[in-house]
């Protein structure tokens, strides 16, 4: 295709979505107030799927036991496109009730983004006869790294050819960095309760737990620089005057390195083992789920990177300006209205990124996909997961965001079905990338991890006698 149409095509794409703006806004809104934490996304997938139902794609739901999860699917043959899009709130972030639900990450404009780009994309492909097909990934759970992970082990991503992603954010990016794998456990403790006065007719299960998080802590001593052991101390007990019979530990592991996480969290399963031994109690470990380390695709971020800076970043009003001025400089640095140079990890370099994790990690080892694309809707220095992110998820500096975001995406599938040089490219990066870290992909999923092996009667096996030949 020449390369005016392509300019022509990318324009109409985005008008399409200026003028489908006001829905997309009460959309997003509709989705901020639901504020469904994961896994109970009812009525914000229905709304999302709905529309686009409406608007011709066909829609498949309740995939793989996930009852809010879907796919959206318009289109015909190759290339196929992903949208990921995410819906889930988080807990106790809402910033009008205290203590409810709320989308303190943004996830609100996130998922209603991918909308808008989906329904753009249908349009111009339409009316210039543009082959291939655009599937919108309704992805719930995406808080407790949960929904693409599962989503990924049922194959739903196999026959796509390049997904998209993006995330609201405090700065206007997409680069190429990675984010950490993770193992996400929840290690429980049985012990024996008893009065406190005669706690030796008890086994403590807080002592295990104890003393399994002490030798997290030694281990730390022995671990690479670059990985991360966090957790809490979710259930220790009632009184101190009972002697708990059980206790729960839920612990994060992240590494950069597949086989390293693996190893690691394989030693901090040994830290309970041991800690039961030593406390004559009983353990059970259960990975929650696990995630992947974001494989980047340096193709496909300078392709969004090119689009973000032909849409332009989000320009504030003066009233917005003032908003911000008002209610949130004092804590944080300026709202960001440029747009940041694409860095990150080379093929073959050492790894560069975070140490934080996504889901999007799994669908990163499938097909490549461009995981770091961020617009700005907060100051800098907002923290994700905050209820200031929550007000202004649901503002008109959110919104606009949303609108970059949406644009951004649109016009970066329309560079992927317009030009098979650049998905052809991208595949190489990503069979290249995978060939130099020597780790094929499988899915982490929840489950029970046992070490049979270990019993409180120990086995004795008697002991060679001495020599006694006088050597
Ligand atoms: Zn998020």
């Amino acid at each position: 295709m020449e390369n005016e149409d392509v300019i022509r095509i990318k324009e109409k794409a985005q008008k399409m979505i200026e003028k489908d703006a006001q829905r997309l806004v009460s959309t997003s809104k509709a989705i901020w107030n639901y504020a469904e934490p994961a896994l109970t996304e009812h009525k914000s997938s229905n709304l999302l799927s709905k529309i686009l139902e409406d608007e011709e794609f066909k829609v498949e739901r309740a995939l793989t036991n996930l009852p809010t999860a879907f796919v959206a699917s318009w289109g015909d043959g190759r290339p196929v496109i992903g949208l990921l899009a995410e819906y889930d709130a988080l807990p106790g972030l809402s910033n009008t009730e205290a203590g409810k639900p709320g989308h303190g990450c943004g996830h609100n404009l996130l998922g209603t983004a991918c909308l808008g780009a989906a329904v753009a994309l249908k349009r111009v492909m339409q009316e210039n006869s543009i082959k291939g097909t655009i599937k919108v990934f309704g992805c719930p759970s995406e808080e407790t790294l949960y929904g693409k992970v599962v989503m990924a082990a049922a194959d739903l991503f196999n026959e796509l050819d390049a997904a998209f992603q993006w995330h609201p954010g405090t700065e206007n990016s997409s680069n190429y960095d990675s984010l950490n794998a993770l193992d996400n456990k929840v290690f429980k403790f049985f012990g024996k309760t008893a009065h406190g006065s005669t706690a030796w007719e008890g086994r403590s299960a807080l002592d295990a737990a104890q003393l399994f998080t002490l030798g997290i802590e030694f281990s730390r001593e022995h671990m690479e620089e670059k990985d991360r052991i966090h957790y809490i101390i979710s259930k220790g007990g009632t009184l101190p005057n009972i002697v708990p019979d059980y206790s729960e530990v839920h612990v994060f592991i992240r590494s950069p390195d597949m086989e390293r996480l693996l190893r690691l969290s394989n030693k901090v399963d040994m830290c309970a083992v041991g800690a039961c031994l030593a406390t004559e109690t009983d353990y059970e470990i259960e990975r929650n789920i696990g995630c992947h380390l974001l494989l980047p695709n340096k193709t496909l971020s300078l392709t969004v990177n090119k689009n973000l800076e032909l849409v332009g970043p989000p320009k504030l009003s003066k009233d917005e300006k003032r908003f911000l001025e008002e209610n949130l400089s004092q804590r944080y640095g300026e709202f960001s209205e440029d747009i940041l140079p694409p860095t990150g990890w080379e093929v073959g370099g050492e790894w560069r990124g975070r140490a934080i994790s996504t889901d999007v990690g799994d669908v990163s080892w499938i097909v490549p996909t461009n995981g770091m694309f961020k617009v700005s809707i907060a100051p800098k220095g907002v923290p994700y997961h905050h209820v200031d992110l929550t007000t202004l998820a649901n503002s008109s500096i959110g919104h606009k965001g949303m609108i970059v975001a949406a644009k951004t995406l649109a016009c970066s599938a329309i560079d992927l079905l317009t030009n098979p040089m650049i998905l052809k490219e991208a595949w190489r990066e990503f069979n290249m990338r995978k060939e130099t870290l020597k780790w094929s992909y499988r899915p982490l999923l929840p489950a029970k991890i046992e070490y049979p092996e270990y019993k409180h009667q120990a086995k004795l096996t008697p002991k060679t006698p001495l020599s006694t030949s006088g050597k």
